[in-house]
């Protein structure tokens, strides 16, 4: 169901977080005896993965400023390196500098969003602004550019093989971006600017996570649950006795209680606070309330983009990705929005007659939405989706992702047992090709709790690399899938068990990667084109051929019947309007932000409202995200980039038809194709990388007919 985020760690480091400088030593996570931090030592472990057993959270601080010391002394011989600058000793050095800082960083940005606590959300708010000042004491640096520039300036004359060539032009485009050309007061504003954008980021995150756990439901009587799963009243039976409860059920804002409650509850009041804690969550004007950081991030970003000469935070982002100008996103948005928007119109019509008809009074609402959805599935489909979830057990869609890539790739998997992990349900497997060559860890992390933030994501503890030794890759998944309860498993809904192919696509991104430098591997690439290795990896999930090999009852192993996959897949279908208005009503809603050419007076509500009737959203439609809790926006990496997703979705939809074309989904010679591109990561343009896995530009068709609007 969610569309998930990929760390992009390069893009994001850039707007990371914190609120005030460190004033006092009491509240610092400060350990002073460096020698024994395991973070700045060899990490003796198999393959190379962090100590993750023998790292303190306080370690993460100490050794961070120690590894930005350290970076500073190799830029420094950089610049002062009496030799006139070369390809080696300026661009080859430089993308080798900071090796030990950006371990530590993978590790500590990975563990502070999968399973943080006070030590590391406060090394958080301390570091992060502390690191984007150390990028942009490097990047904005004069005579470190002046080396690259000279560099650059000789790239017709020196001989560079193609990957050199493109890190070179890529390193010297980086620096340009970053503001280097800027006279010294600019230059100036641009770093209080980033560092303040840093500490709002940190700040909207942390809001976001209060108001989302603060939340509770409490329900007392079972007859209000409705037909709800098994598995979600147990853990939502739990959650009750976590608060206190003597007996009852309490559901949070927390996705794997939202959804399926919205769909079950039959206590219309119940699900419109459930709804309503949902969509105003950072807009309840208490302590909490983001809108105040909204108005001053969009505002800061537009004096940046203007700073650095572009009109807008669109039109400074978008330069740097495959679709180049706001006008081409809007374009392609153009192109689906009214077909998506008549479609939901029509089930909205369908849905509130089928309210009416059981004799409910008032309006149809957009709490109501997944009610009826559910219940039109049901009738109309004879489909209901826990008839499902016994087939998508955790343990076999995992395997089914497993089976997957060694159908199209040969690769094999190989649990590591004696793995450190930074949470006990963690599981850690070795990647192998068929012939039994290492490629590289994955560590898989399923279930949501507290400690971790919200959706699903994929990150590189290690990233690929070929400049002096070979190193292989160390990747990462993570969900929030509902936790297995004393008498069951954990089950997925399709929605779930699709994410989790998605996140595997990320991270066959980074497994797969065979480039020559790290800032060019695996999932370094533009924005709108990081999508696309994961949603195509969707598109299997449903294919009868792949279920079969996966999904299987957990209690009797049976294969999922054809009868209910094709009941299921029309169910889908069903309501494809509502899913497509839902996530193009957030990709205009940030285009709309970021497209401002000066900062706006109007306050978010009314902002917001202005976008969605432009458009002509239906009121009980909201965004997927709406401005106050869109953290892919003001706290990840993604803005002015939500509509990625799309763009990346036309990609995969070419991909996957041509492999539906050749009459075999896992046709050897296009998978072959295909392996090489994820292979040349990020070391070419996204259009460059299309052109050479499928000889031609990318097509719209197969999407429209997919999402049926043709
Ligand atoms: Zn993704």
């Amino acid at each position: 169901m969610n569309k998930i985020s990929v760390v992009v760690l390069l893009s994001i480091f850039l707007l990371l977080s914190c609120k005030n400088e460190p004033n006092s030593e009491n509240n610092t996570p400060m350990e002073v005896d460096m020698s024994n931090n395991p973070l700045l030592a060899e990490w003796d472990t198999p393959f190379g993965v962090p100590p993750f057993d023998k790292i303190k959270s306080e370690n993460y601080l100490p050794a961070c400023r120690e590894a930005m010391k350290i970076h500073n002394k190799e830029i420094d011989a950089i610049i002062y390196n009496k030799d006139e600058a070369t390809f080696e000793n300026t661009i080859e050095t430089l993308e080798a500098s900071g090796l030990l800082l950006n371990r530590i960083e993978n590790t500590f940005f990975a563990v502070s969003s999968a399973n943080t606590n006070d030590v590391l959300k406060e090394t958080r708010k301390i570091i992060s602004p502390e690191l984007a000042a150390h990028r942009d004491d490097i990047i904005l640096n004069t005579e470190l550019f002046n080396r690259i520039k000279s560099v650059y300036s000789q790239r017709e004359t020196i001989d560079l093989e193609a990957e050199e060539l493109f890190l070179l032009e890529e390193t010297y485009k980086k620096y340009v971006r970053a503001g280097v050309n800027l006279e010294e007061g600019k230059k100036d504003r641009l770093k209080a600017i980033n560092k303040r954008l840093s500490e709002l980021s940190t700040k909207f995150g942390d809001n976001l996570l209060d108001e989302t756990n603060d939340f509770e439901l409490y329900v007392s009587d079972k007859n209000d649950l409705g037909n709800m799963s098994v598995s979600l009243m147990a853990s939502s039976a739990e959650e009750a006795k976590k608060r206190g409860r003597k007996s009852g059920w309490s559901f949070t804002l927390q996705r794997p209680s939202i959804n399926p409650f919205l769909q079950t509850s039959t206590n219309r009041e119940y699900r419109e606070k459930l709804f309503q804690g949902y969509a105003l969550r950072g807009d309840n004007d208490n302590e909490k309330d983001n809108k105040a950081i909204i108005k001053e991030m969009t505002s800061l970003r537009v004096e940046k983009a203007n700073l650095l000469g572009y009109k807008s935070h669109a039109n400074y982002v978008l330069s740097n990705s495959m679709s180049e100008t706001p006008e081409a996103v809007y374009e392609l948005m153009g192109k689906l929005w009214t077909s998506a928007i008549n479609m939901a119109k029509k089930d909205r019509e369908a849905l509130a007659e089928m309210m009416r008809n059981e004799g409910v009074e008032g309006e149809f609402r957009g709490s109501d939405w997944r009610y009826y959805v559910e219940k039109i599935r049901a009738q109309r489909f004879n489909f209901n989706e826990d008839e499902t979830r016994p087939y998508f057990e955790f343990t076999a869609v995992r395997e089914g992702v497993f089976m997957l890539a060694d159908k199209l790739f040969g690769l094999k998997f190989k649990p590591i047992d004696d793995a450190p992990k930074w949470h006990e349900d963690q599981q850690v497997f070795e990647v192998l090709e068929a012939d039994g060559t290492h490629v590289g860890v994955i560590y898989m992390d399923f279930f949501t709790r507290e400690s971790k933030r919200g959706g699903a994501w994929m990150n590189e503890l290690r990233m690929q690399s070929n400049m002096d030794d070979f190193v292989t890759p160390i990747v990462t998944n993570n969900f929030n899938f509902p936790p297995p309860t004393k008498d069951t498993p954990s089950l997925l809904s399709f929605g779930e068990a699709q994410t989790l192919f998605h996140e595997f696509g990320h991270a066959l991104h980074g497994l797969l990667s065979r480039v020559k430098y790290r800032s060019l591997s695996g999932t370094n690439v533009p924005r709108d084109f990081v999508e696309f290795p994961s949603q195509v990896m969707e598109n299997w999930m449903s294919e009868p051929e792949v279920l079969a090999l996966y999904a299987k009852h957990y209690k009797t192993g049976e294969v999922i019947p054809a009868e209910i996959i094709r009941k299921m897949n029309d169910a889908n279908s069903f309501n494809e309007g509502f899913r497509t208005v839902e996530y193009m009503a957030a990709a205009y809603l940030d285009m709309n932000w970021h497209s401002l050419t000066k900062s706006t007076e109007k306050d978010v509500r009314s902002f917001e409202k202005e976008a969605m009737d432009k458009i002509g959203l239906i009121s009980e439609i909201i965004p997927r995200y709406r401005s106050t809790y869109y953290a892919h926006i003001f706290s990840g990496g993604y803005s002015a980039g939500y509509y990625s997703y799309l763009w990346s979705e036309v990609l995969d939809a070419d991909t996957f038809n041509e492999f539906k074309k050749t009459g075999d989904i896992f046709d050897p010679d296009l998978a072959k194709k295909y392996r090489a591109m994820l292979a040349a990561g990020g070391s070419k343009s996204g259009m460059d990388l299309y052109m050479d896995f499928l000889g031609r530009t990318p097509e719209i068709g197969p999407l429209l007919k997919k999402k049926g609007f043709n």
